[in-house]
């Protein structure tokens, strides 16, 4: 059975992913101060979510698609720990950071989108720039402090 890694952003949006297997690097775990964001890290520990780190070959691996794929400069570290973990695992990777998606890809990474599944659900309108969560209005993100814009599909 395939394990799932699961991006920050993940536990920032209510939308469910199936499957029995996930994993996090640390770096994700310690992104949720937010509340809510801590809470739907507990339900999924309790769905089989583990904590796992990627070696460093692993994480010079991610770093080397990314440079190729010209997204190094945008991914942060915890981004390419996801990377690096679902190459270890040989998992897929959980996001709908195109950036990160693009260099998961280079690495022939399967990755399962959220906003997909976030637009059979319901309709977000407003993302955060920072972290990626979604919101129901413009302004400052609460987690991150970053502008919420509004997104075009
Ligand atoms: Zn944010």
């Amino acid at each position: 059975m395939t394990v799932k890694i699961l991006d920050s952003s993940f536990f920032f949006v209510d939308i469910p992913v199936e499957g029995n297997s996930f994993a996090v690097p640390s770096s994700v775990k310690s992104e949720l101060k937010d509340l809510l964001a801590k809470s739907k890290f507990d339900a999924m520990e309790e769905k089989g979510l583990f904590v796992a780190e990627p070696s460093k070959n692993s994480r010079k691996k991610a770093e080397a698609a990314a440079e190729k794929s010209g997204d190094l400069g945008v991914l942060s570290q915890t981004d390419l720990d996801v990377v690096a973990l679902a190459l270890e695992t040989g998992g897929e990777v959980v996001t709908d950071d195109y950036a990160l998606s693009n260099t998961a890809q280079t690495l022939g990474i399967t990755v399962i989108p959220l906003q997909q599944r976030a637009a059979k659900k319901r309709k977000w309108k407003f993302k955060c720039t920072g972290c990626g969560k979604y919101h129901d209005s413009p302004g400052f993100c609460d987690v991150c402090g970053a502008e919420i814009k509004r997104m075009f599909k």
